[in-house]
């Protein structure tokens, strides 16, 4: 499902896990793993929406929208389709959740979900990534989010024009307007489901970013937001959203 812009490299973990499959070990087991999101109803649902999102108005949460005193506000408006460590495939763990329009590519406004200090690293069509230098709930620690998707299947970015590629540390505060959703993947002949991906990722202690593609580098969004976002906590025939 993702093929976000944040650079990485194997792993020597799972380069161990690659080694494992070749194996054939814990292949049936991995497979049931995976097979729980991508041929369970979290699948089924998203599919569904995208067929025909209209059917489907009791799926959509409102941007900006405030779960009770949760801290961030919703970046897009959208249905949370995929959630944090679900499994699209064998042994991997989704590091972020997955907002779905229902609309074009272009259409639906992503906004800021909370303050803090803006870059766009060279070389991103689709992704910002927003320092945040206290983390609401631990505040003795600096966070990131990053945010990705926000250009058409060809890399057009939907991004602000305030933000162009090597944009450093400009300040957004929470609410303001970033760009659009979009569908780019990095392969414009297999686009994504227009949808925005949204991770909060931890600091390497130094300043910088960890690396978005391992979960172990990202946290659970769902305290930030206020309402279950952890795919392992949250029944995949259930819609997520805030629970008065
Ligand atoms: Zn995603």
């Amino acid at each position: 499902m993702e093929k976000d812009t944040i650079k990485t490299k194997m792993l020597p973990q799972k380069a161990c896990l690659a080694v494992f499959m070749a194996a054939g070990l814990l292949g049936l087991a991995g497979l049931c793993l995976a097979g729980r999101t991508y041929l369970g109803g979290r699948n089924k649902n998203v599919m569904a929406f995208l067929r025909a999102p209209e059917k489907h108005p009791e799926y959509v949460l409102d941007a900006l929208s405030r779960c009770g005193e949760a801290p961030f506000l919703l970046p897009s408006r959208g249905f949370v389709g995929y959630l944090w460590d679900d499994s699209f495939r064998l042994f991997h763990r989704h590091q972020g959740i997955d907002i779905f329009a229902g609309t074009e590519a272009g259409k639906t406004p992503v906004y800021a979900p909370y303050d803090g200090f803006l870059t766009r690293e060279e070389g991103w069509h689709s992704s910002l990534i927003i320092r945040v230098p206290r983390d609401p709930l631990q505040p003795d620690r600096q966070i990131w989010l990053y945010m990705t998707h926000m250009a058409d299947a060809d890399g057009n970015s939907f991004i602000e024009g305030a933000f162009p590629p090597g944009t450093y540390e400009k300040p957004v505060f929470a609410g303001d307007l970033l760009g659009y959703q979009g569908d780019y993947s990095g392969n414009p002949v297999r686009p994504v489901g227009v949808h925005l991906h949204f991770s909060i990722v931890q600091d390497d202690g130094a300043g910088k970013y960890l690396n978005e593609l391992d979960i172990l580098n990202t946290l659970d969004p769902s305290p930030y937001f206020g309402f279950e976002l952890n795919a392992k906590s949250l029944k995949s025939s259930e819609i997520p959203g805030c629970v008065p």
